[in-house]
């Protein structure tokens, strides 16, 4: 890993260069109930839309790589033959521009699922070759526990990583694109003194978590606790939403459904993000439902994320961005669910 300086003023020189491609990062969407500000992820045109201050966006940014509703393919008669069509839909290279550590490290989880197994995805894979990302560091919330889970700081899947020191930015650059980037701009290397000044914000962050979550022993623990009444407790309150897999930088399950049209000239078929909380998440043909009760979805969401990606990554599935618990309607938040596991009795 290679490191630079630059004053802060150079950023919109950076940005502008960035420019001639189609540039997403965080901007404000408006405000709570509280009069405090609400960021999202959104294309930016102009750089003084983007709000690299930002708290927490409210989604992740996985829409521009794993949309919402996607076509795998399509299927079209023509001269009495069936003529199929895919579209990986990767039209044009995206600038990720401002990711926190804990959604590039989501993105890693993403790719040893997607790009890594036998079969990889070459929709997302397509979008995620056509990539550069710019990270940039945060100012840890109350609800975020991404110290527990080791993403509050990412060593890869980043072109650049931008760390605000007062009137400077510390650059860590692991691309050569990144390289050459920076070449572009008024920047130069490191003293030993910014070195230092790096560390010490590094430290700084550190103290600032309040959120935390004793992942010792819990795929363990959770093998032990399957049985544990506390989670019919959590899926009492569960309204079975979905809302936590739409907001989570890594859950990644899908549905797929097929159309076709009424004079069966044209069909297609859909992929659309689902979430395991959902009532016909595990219905089957037939209608049987292997998850009837929303205790068992819920908890199954929990046990892939913190228990069976460990076993087959040896890391967690969460980032501990704190999303879900933010946006959910009951207050079911990662923290306190693990916290009550822990002390089942
Ligand atoms: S945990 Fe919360 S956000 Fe998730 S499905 Fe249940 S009520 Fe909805
Ligand atoms: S489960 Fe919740 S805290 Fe963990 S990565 Fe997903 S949204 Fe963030």
């Amino acid at each position: 890993m290679l490191f630079k300086v630059f004053p802060v003023v150079e950023l919109i020189r950076l940005f502008q260069i960035l420019a001639a491609n189609r540039i997403v990062g965080p901007v404000k969407k408006g405000e709570d109930q509280h009069g405090r500000s609400l960021y999202d992820f959104g294309v930016v045109h102009d750089f003084s839309d983007l709000r690299l201050d930002y708290t927490q966006t409210i989604h992740s940014a996985k829409n521009y790589f794993l949309p919402y509703r996607e076509d795998l393919c399509s299927f079209t008669v023509q001269d009495g033959d069936w003529h199929k069509e895919v579209d990986y839909g990767a039209y044009a290279p995206l600038v990720l521009f401002g990711l926190h550590s804990c959604d590039i490290n989501a993105l890693n989880k993403l790719d040893k699922v997607l790009l890594g197994g036998r079969y990889p995805n070459p929709f997302y894979g397509e979008k995620r070759a056509n990539m550069f990302i710019v990270g940039h560091s945060c100012n840890p919330q109350p609800y975020c526990f991404c110290k527990s889970m080791g993403t509050d700081s990412a060593l890869r899947g980043f072109d650049l990583f931008l760390t605000r020191m007062d009137d400077l930015y510390f650059a860590e650059i692991l691309s050569s694109r990144a390289f050459h980037l920076l070449e572009q701009i008024d920047c130069r290397e490191p003293d030993s003194s910014e070195h230092r000044r790096y560390l010490d914000e590094m430290e700084a962050k550190e103290s600032q978590f309040v959120a935390h979550v004793d992942t010792s022993d819990l795929t363990k623990i959770l093998d032990l606790e399957f049985q544990a009444p506390v989670w019919k407790e959590w899926g009492e309150k569960c309204l079975s939403c979905g809302t936590c897999a739409q907001v989570c930088p890594t859950c990644y399950c899908y549905g797929v459904e097929e159309h076709v049209d009424m004079v069966f000239t044209h069909a297609r078929k859909e992929k659309q993000l689902y979430s395991c909380n959902l009532l016909d998440f595990a219905v089957v043909a037939g209608g049987h439902n292997f998850r009837p009760e929303s205790h068992t979805r819920l908890k199954y969401r929990y046990y892939h994320k913190h228990r069976g990606f460990v076993e087959a990554f040896e890391e967690s599935l969460c980032v501990g961005c704190g999303r879900c618990g933010q946006s959910c309607l009951a207050h079911i938040t990662v923290p306190e669910v693990i916290a009550s596991v822990r002390a089942s009795k």
